[in-house]
């Protein structure tokens, strides 16, 4: 996907400030941090959204969703994170390429 941030940030295109990254997915820090610590985990492959998932997905969803734990760990959130995927304008989300925002570092969040 030519025309996406985020493949393009894979690419190397545009810089980022990279935390973690294997053959399946990049972890990044968030440009506009919403807490201490913000990261981005995103899929080398391009999936426009969690609205676009179908279980062909399933292998890359589910090893983010292993992974998630492991990067907060390695980031120090050891009383516990955050995590939020919005989907589609009505969820927020600004970046079509799925992303798992990790939030933490701030002491006990407060509810939704
Ligand atoms: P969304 O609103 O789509 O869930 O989240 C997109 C996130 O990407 C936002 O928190 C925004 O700050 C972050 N972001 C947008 N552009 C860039 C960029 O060029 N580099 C980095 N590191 N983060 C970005
Ligand atoms: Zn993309």
């Amino acid at each position: 996907m030519s025309d996406c941030l985020f493949c393009k940030i894979i690419a190397g295109d545009i810089p980022s400030d990279k935390v973690y990254e294997d053959d399946k997915i990049l972890v990044f820090k968030d440009i506009a941090p919403k807490a201490p610590t913000h990261l981005l985990m995103i899929p080398k492959q391009h999936i426009a959204s969690l609205a676009e998932v179908t279980e062909q997905d399933a292998d890359i969803m589910g090893y983010m969703m292993i992974k998630v734990p492991q990067i907060a760990n390695q980031a120090g959130l050891s009383g516990g994170f955050r995590t939020i995927i919005n989907t589609g304008d009505d969820g927020g989300q600004e970046v079509y390429h799925i992303h798992i925002h990790i939030l933490g570092g701030a002491g006990r969040m407060p509810f939704v």
